[in-house]
C-alpha cells in the first residue's frame, strides 16, 4: 500500500529508488557494490568471518570460569545458533549475490530486517532476542572490518555495472561526520526521522546536491528494506511504494528538474552582475579540501566558508596535527588557483561533536543544551595549544594563495582580544621557525544577536565579517536548528532576523569592510533579492546553488530593490510585504522586480 510521509525539504530534486534502511549506529559500515563476478569471493569472506566469530564464541564458552552463571553459557549458545541460523546466514548471502552489496552492508541490511521482525513480536522474551541478533551482527562486522577484501574496489564504491535499481538511504538520524562519508556514495537520496533544515546533517546532504528530506519522524519505522520510495526534496514528501500513476508523474517531474538544471548550468561561467551593473561575488561553502574542484566547476570566485571542523570529526579522539591540517588547507588553497579561500577555525560542539554522536544522543546523554555550550571559538580558546596549532597551519597555507581567517561565534570583547592574541603568537612562532606566510585578513562570523548589535566594536577589530544566518536565526528566535519539533518556528523571515541582518550589512558597508552571508539563506533564492536590497554584494553557498542564485542576480535591479527595504523592515509581516513589493502577489502597485 502506498503511503506518504511528510518532513522538511532540505535538498532539492526528486530521487526514486529502493530503500536501504540503516540503523544510526551502523551508518559507518562500508557500503559499496561488488562486481557480479566477485560475489563468490565476497560470500567466502562472509563465511570466513562467520567461522572466526563461531570460534570466538566457542572459545568464550569453553573458557567460562567454573562459577560463571549458567545463563552465560546459554546466551553464548543462543548467539552460536543465531550465527548459523538460515535467516541470518542465507539471507545475508542473498544481499550479496542478488543485490551485489558488500559483506558488511549485507550483514547490516539483514540485521535491520530481522530487528524489525523482532520489534513486532508479541512475546516479550522473543522481542528481547533482537539484542542478541545485534550483538552477533556487531561481532561479524568487527571481524569483517579487519578482513578487508584483497582486490581494490571499483570506482570508490560507485556501481559500474548496469541493470540495478537506484538506492536511497533511510535512517533515524545520521551524525554530520557520518553523512560526509556518503559523498560520492551509492545513494541517490536521503531521508531521516529527525533534524531541522539547517542542522549540519542537512547541510552536508545539501552540499552533496542530492534530494533529501529530514525530520520525517516516522519514516524509518514505516519504510521497509527494499521498499520503493520517491523522495521529493522540494516539497519535503516521501512516498512509500507509490502507485504506477504517481511514479510516472514523479518521473516526469524528475526529467523536468534535470532539464532545468542543465539550463542553469549554462550560467556557470557568466559574470554575476545585476541589471544596473552591480557586481556580486558568489563564493562556495566547502567541508573538505576535496570539495574545492566542484566549487571552481560551479563558477565560484572563491571559498567563502571552509568548515574546517570536518577535518576534526570522527577520528576517535585523535585530532589532526599541524602538518596534517596544513596539507589539507594548502590543497584547498592550491585547488582554488589564486582565488580567496576563507578558512573558518574549528566550530566543534552543538550538533557537530568530535565523535560520532547524533543530535539525539547529545541531547539525551550529554550537555543539556549543547548549542549554548562550549562550541566554536569558546572551545578553541579553551584548548589554546590546539588553537595555535590550527592558526599556524592556516597561516602556513597562506604562502600558497589568498587565505582569509574566519572566527566563528564571537560575541565578547574578551574573546576577540584572545583570538587576536593567539593569531599574533602563531605568527611569531612561524617567524621564529622561519616558516613562510602571507598577510591573512581576519574576519568574524556574525551568528549571535549580541555580535550583530555591537558591530562598531567588531568592525574595529576585524577586517571583514560573514553572517552565519543558520546560527543567527537559531539564537535570535531561541529555536534549536536541529530540532524538528520546533522547525516550524525557525523563520528567516522573522522581522527581528531581517532587521539584525540589515543592520550588520549596513554597518559593514558604511565602515568600508567586506561583508558576506555564508549561512543557508545565501543559497536560498527566496532571499536573493532581499539580501541585494540590504546592500549585500557577497554570497557564499553550496556550489550546486550558485547557478540559480546567479540567475536571480542577473535579473535584479538593486536600486529598485533597495527602495523597498524600508517597507520590508518596518513590516510586521515581511514575507507578505516582500511578495507584494516584488509582484509575486497581486497588489496593483508597481513592483521592484522587472
Ligand atoms: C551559520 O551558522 O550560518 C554557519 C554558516 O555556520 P554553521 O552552519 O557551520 O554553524
Ligand atoms: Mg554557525
Amino acid at each position: 500500500m502506498s503511503i506518504q510521509v511528510f518532513g522538511l525539504p532540505v535538498s532539492r530534486g526528486i530521487a526514486i529508488g529502493r530503500a536501504v534502511l540503516v540503523a544510526s549506529s551502523r551508518v559507518d559500515v562500508a557500503h559499496y557494490f561488488v562486481e557480479p563476478d566477485r560475489a563468490a569471493d565476497e560470500v567466502t569472506r562472509l563465511r570466513q568471518a562467520r567461522d572466526v566469530v563461531a570460534l570466538e564464541l566457542e572459545t568464550l564458552k569453553r573458557d567460562l570460569p567454573g562459577d560463571a552463571p549458567p545463563e552465560l553459557a546459554a546466551l553464548l549458545d543462543v548467539h552460536l545458533m543465531l550465527l548459523h541460523d538460515e535467516t541470518l546466514a542465507e539471507a545475508t548471502k542473498h544481499w550479496i549475490v542478488e543485490r551485489h552489496y558488500n559483506a558488511e552492508w549485507a550483514v547490516s541490511a539483514q540485521t535491520e530486517v530481522l530487528a524489525r521482525q523482532f520489534d513486532e513480536m508479541e512475546d516479550e522474551y522473543l522481542r528481547e532476542r533482537k539484542a542478541d541478533i545485534e550483538q552477533v551482527a556487531e561481532r561479524l562486522l568487527g571481524v569483517l572490518a579487519k578482513a578487508k577484501p584483497r582486490l581494490p574496489l571499483s570506482g570508490g564504491g560507485a556501481r559500474d555495472f548496469a541493470g540495478e535499481d537506484p538506492l536511497v538511504l533511510v535512517a533515524n538520524d545520521i551524525a554530520p561526520a557520518d553523512m560526509l562519508q556518503f559523498k560520492g556514495s551509492v545513494f541517490t537520496g536521503f531521508v531521516t526521522d529527525v533534524g531541522g533544515r539547517t542542522s549540519h546533517t542537512a547541510i552536508v546532504a545539501r552540499s552533496m546536491d542530492i534530494p533529501a528530506v529530514v525530520g520525517a519522524r516516522e519514516a524509518s519505522r514505516l519504510v521497509r528494506q527494499d521498499d520503493w520510495l520517491i523522495i521529493d526534496g522540494d516539497a519535503g514528501v516521501v512516498v512509500v511504494n507509490p502507485s504506477p500513476i504517481v511514479l510516472e508523474e514523479y518521473r516526469f517531474r524528475q526529467r523536468q528538474s534535470e532539464l532545468e538544471r542543465a539550463r542553469l548550468d549554462r550560467l556557470r561561467h557568466m559574470p554575476s552582475v545585476t541589471l544596473d551593473g552591480q557586481s556580486v561575488e558568489l563564493l562556495a561553502n566547502i567541508e573538505l579540501p576535496g570539495d574545492a574542484p566542484a566549487a571552481l566547476e560551479a563558477g565560484a570566485v572563491g571559498v567563502g566558508l571552509f568548515r574546517s571542523e570536518f577535518l576534526f570529526m570522527n577520528r576517535n579522539g585523535e585530532l589532526p596535527d599541524e602538518d596534517e591540517q596544513f596539507e589539507a588547507y594548502r590543497s584547498a588553497v592550491q585547488a582554488m588557483n589564486g582565488l580567496p579561500v576563507t578558512i573558518r577555525t574549528v566550530d566543534i560542539g552543538a550538533d557537530k561533536p568530535l565523535d560520532r554522536l547524533t543530535v539525539h544522543e547529545l541531547r539525551h546523554e550529554h550537555a543539556l543544551n549543547p548549542a549554548l555550550g562550549l562550541r566554536a571559538i569558546r572551545w578553541s580558546l579553551s584548548e589554546p595549544a590546539m588553537f595555535r596549532q590550527q592558526l599556524r597551519a592556516i597561516m602556513r597555507a597562506s604562502a600558497y594563495g589568498k587565505v582569509r581567517l574566519l572566527i566563528p561565534m564571537v560575541a565578547h570583547r574578551s574573546e576577540i582580544l584572545a583570538a587576536i592574541d593567539a593569531v599574533a603568537r602563531a605568527k611569531q612562532q612561524l617567524r621564529e621557525s622561519g616558516q613562510p606566510f602571507n598577510d591573512v585578513e581576519l574576519g568574524a562570523m556574525i551568528e549571535i544577536p549580541a555580535a550583530a548589535m555591537t558591530m562598531p566594536m567588531l568592525l574595529r577589530y576585524f577586517d571583514f565579517v560573514s553572517i552565519g544566518t543558520n546560527d543567527l536565526i537559531q539564537y535570535t528566535l531561541a529555536i534549536d536548528r536541529a530540532d524538528e519539533a520546533v522547525a516550524h518556528l525557525y523563520d528567516p523571515w522573522h522581522p527581528a532576523v531581517l532587521r539584525l541582518m540589515a543592520g550588520v550589512i549596513s554597518a559593514a558597508n558604511t565602515a568600508g569592510k567586506h561583508v558576506s552571508v555564508c549561512g543557508e539563506m545565501a543559497g536560498d533564492t527566496a532571499f536573493t533579492e532581499v539580501l541585494l536590497a540590504m546592500g549585500l554584494r557577497c554570497y557564499s553557498m553550496h556550489p550546486a546553488q550558485i547557478s540559480s542564485v546567479k540567475q536571480r542576480i542577473l535579473r535584479a535591479d538593486t536600486a529598485r530593490l533597495a527602495a523597498g527595504l524600508g517597507a520590508l523592515l518596518a513590516s510586521d509581516d515581511p514575507v507578505n510585504e516582500w511578495q507584494t513589493l516584488t509582484g509575486r502577489r497581486p497588489a496593483g502597485e508597481p513592483t521592484l522586480i522587472n
